[in-house]
């Protein structure tokens, strides 16, 4: 059976002597691995179109066995710019990281392939604040896979907001200062509260629009990717790669 769809490559290896496997987030059913045959021959024509990170309109084979076959990419968007900027870039790999872990295999996955093509785009672009960026995609990801913290009101007496409030990064509960735990919970100013409510609840068109100081910023990435480590449980090696480099 063969079908099309629009994707994004979020991960790329080598396989037999010419070949590519490639893990692509694709519009109408979610992550698949398929394989790229003669993809690492220069000559190919889907040498760039399958590559790590080009957006690509796909004609895709399925095997009765269940295997994947790209039989044409027609790339849309290289996103070349990026490749020339390491921090940039490894912030980028590390957002095809967070898709693949988050991401539905099999079932139409547009919205996340919205947020992740959107936060790429806004890399490349390079004129807003990386740690927004990777904050809004972060929460908006977690928040669609059905992470999303409560961070409508005080878990404890239901009040809207304080002046602080304080966020438990482990069950992504809220807090006010009355009622704030003594521990394992971040202090976070309304403003903070305020941009992660808006990119949780927002429409997806609006997510990225808030602007907060710089330092408030930086504090929003650091509580967002707390609550991201102890949701995935995992590591993330071009995350700590961006953190390493931009620091
Ligand atoms: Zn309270």
């Amino acid at each position: 059976m063969t079908f099309k769809t629009d994707g994004i490559i979020i991960r790329e290896g080598a396989t037999g002597e010419q070949d590519r496997i490639v893990t692509v987030l694709t519009r109408d059913r979610g992550v698949i691995k398929a394989f790229a045959n003669g993809a690492r021959n220069p000559k190919n024509k889907n040498v760039s179109s399958t590559g790590l990170l080009c957006y690509s309109d796909f004609l895709i084979n399925k095997t009765q066995k269940g295997i994947y076959v790209i039989r044409e990419a027609i790339a849309k968007e290289v996103f070349f710019s990026l490749r020339s900027d390491i921090v940039r870039l490894s912030l980028a790999q590390y957002f095809a990281e967070l898709t693949y872990e988050l991401s539905p295999r099999e079932e139409n996955s547009g919205e996340y392939l919205s947020l992740l093509l959107n936060s790429i785009y806004l890399l490349s672009q390079g004129k807003r604040n990386l740690r927004q960026i990777k904050a809004v995609l972060e929460m908006r990801m977690l928040s669609i896979a059905g992470y999303m913290p409560s961070i409508v009101a005080c878990a404890s007496c239901g009040s809207f907001e304080s002046e602080t409030m304080f966020f438990s990064t482990v069950t992504g509960e809220l807090f006010c200062e009355e009622c704030k735990p003594l521990e394992k919970t971040v202090k976070l100013p309304l403003g903070v509260v305020t941009a992660i409510r808006h990119i949780c609840f927002s429409e997806s068109g609006k997510i990225f629009s808030f602007s907060l100081p710089e330092e408030r910023i930086t504090l929003l990435s650091d509580v967002t990717e707390k609550y991201l480590r102890n949701i995935t449980a995992r590591r993330y090696k071009t995350l700590d790669f961006f953190n390493m480099m931009s620091d």
